[in-house]
């Protein structure tokens, strides 16, 4: 039988050869109960009219499609920028938790934890335990507990505990072994809400699809705009993969479709100060996934290194290492006075501040040829108010833009 290609997740919960649920004994049987429940859970009319009014209501959904006029000029294109920033916490984190946490409710679950690096993730986290009154608890690494102040102040504030984790690195892959540990201390009534398109089986699928409204929205809205749902290129940025995911969810098997990554390249690919993972990663086991890692010649976890917080993840999801290698995707490393030259250029010529993640994407079109019909969505993840002080600190990078 010749089945249809897809680069969706397969019922083992494989990309390819990516993926799979690598995970400690005594989370057998949590980790298969969720697998049982998510699909049936999240596809019930009941999770969609609660998660849906949820992300109208309460998140702003949908966001907006917005052409982004002088940018489409100087690239020479039709440039439409997909305006996550403009969700309810500034990012599209936001769509993620609402959706787990909703799961959570439904099987029953009473606490909830979660890791975070920048704080990003542990702020949605933390947002949506306050609305749905469940007590949660954030691992973030100490060194990044001082490093995100404010994230830090703002989950406190929300009500969550914030847990500086001590050992190794101090930042994200210890905090994240630190929730796991939790995890298997408390199986049954604890849901660990993960931020991006990463960890076991299936985590890296269930994220996906809850961002996938992203795309869901782009087509609907390409059609009002253009009268075609579909554009020739998606450019999203990827640490984890959780907004690139939610981006070309329903175009993943379109070929029409052009996907394009930006990953974080830090000081430079090669350099080994570097969060791109694509480029210069090996195939591992990282966070109960079979996926590309940073890892010295001996097999350790190398600690990932970039300007921007979001991507500095060491990992990178099973379904865009997959994408990777069979070639679905190009995927760019952009360096990070690449990525804060394309911030400012974008703050002036779209009164745009965006995240330094997004950034990353935005500095991808420099590296790209266009004709002058080409349809281009790029999906700006986040807003920029959390980075205005680095991007002050490294004007030197921004070029005709730094002089002020
Ligand atoms: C966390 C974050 C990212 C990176 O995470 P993904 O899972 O790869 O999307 C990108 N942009 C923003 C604004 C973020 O907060």
């Amino acid at each position: 039988m010749n089945e249809k290609k897809t680069f969706l997740v397969d019922e083992k919960g494989y990309y390819g050869e990516f993926g799979g649920a690598y995970i400690p004994e005594i989370l057998y049987g949590t980790v298969e109960n969720l697998k049982r429940s998510y699909l049936p859970i999240i596809e019930s009319e009941e999770f969609q009219k609660e998660y849906m009014e949820l992300l109208r209501d309460y998140v702003g959904r949908p966001s907006p499609l917005y052409y982004a006029r002088r940018m489409s000029e100087k690239y020479g294109c039709k440039l439409y920028l997909k305006r996550e920033d403009l969700n309810h916490t500034g990012a599209h984190k936001i769509n993620n938790t609402i959706g787990q946490i909703l799961l959570a409710k439904k099987m029953g679950k009473k606490r909830i934890i979660a890791e975070t690096g920048a704080g990003q993730h542990g702020v949605a986290t933390a947002t949506v335990c306050a609305l749905m009154d469940m007590p949660c608890v954030v691992y973030q690494g100490a060194l990044d507990v001082e490093r995100q102040h404010t994230n830090v102040e703002r989950m406190k504030m929300l009500g969550a505990e914030v847990r500086p984790v001590r050992t190794g690195n101090m930042t994200l892959k210890d905090a994240t072994n630190e929730a796991i540990r939790d995890w298997c201390c408390h199986p049954q009534d604890t849901f660990y809400i993960i931020g991006s398109t990463v960890g076991p089986h299936p985590y890296p699928d269930m994220v996906a699809r809850l961002q996938s409204i992203i795309s869901k929205e782009i087509k609907q809205q390409l059609q009002e705009k253009l009268g075609r749902d579909y554009p020739d290129y998606l450019v999203a940025c990827v640490g984890g993969g959780s907004n690139a995911a939610g981006t070309i969810y329903h175009y993943v098997d379109d070929e029409r479709v052009n996907i394009v990554l930006a990953e974080a390249g830090g000081q430079g690919a090669d350099t080994g100060h570097t969060a791109a993972t694509i480029h210069a990663g090996r195939l591992g086991i990282l966070h109960g996934s079979r996926t590309l890692v940073m890892q010295t010649p001996d097999g350790q976890i190398m600690e990932a290194e970039s300007i921007s917080a979001g991507l500095d993840y060491p990992g990178i999801g099973p379904m865009h290492a997959n994408l990777a290698s069979q070639h679905r995707a190009t995927v760019y490393s952009v360096n990070d006075d690449e990525a804060v030259k394309a911030a400012y250029e974008m703050t002036r010529m779209e009164g745009i501040i965006p995240a330094l993640e997004s950034a990353h994407a935005v500095a991808a079109l420099q590296k790209m040829t266009f004709k002058p019909t080409d349809v281009v969505v790029l999906t700006v993840s986040g807003r920029g108010d959390k980075d205005v002080e680095t991007y002050l600190n490294n004007k030197h990078m921004a070029g005709e833009y730094g002089n002020f």
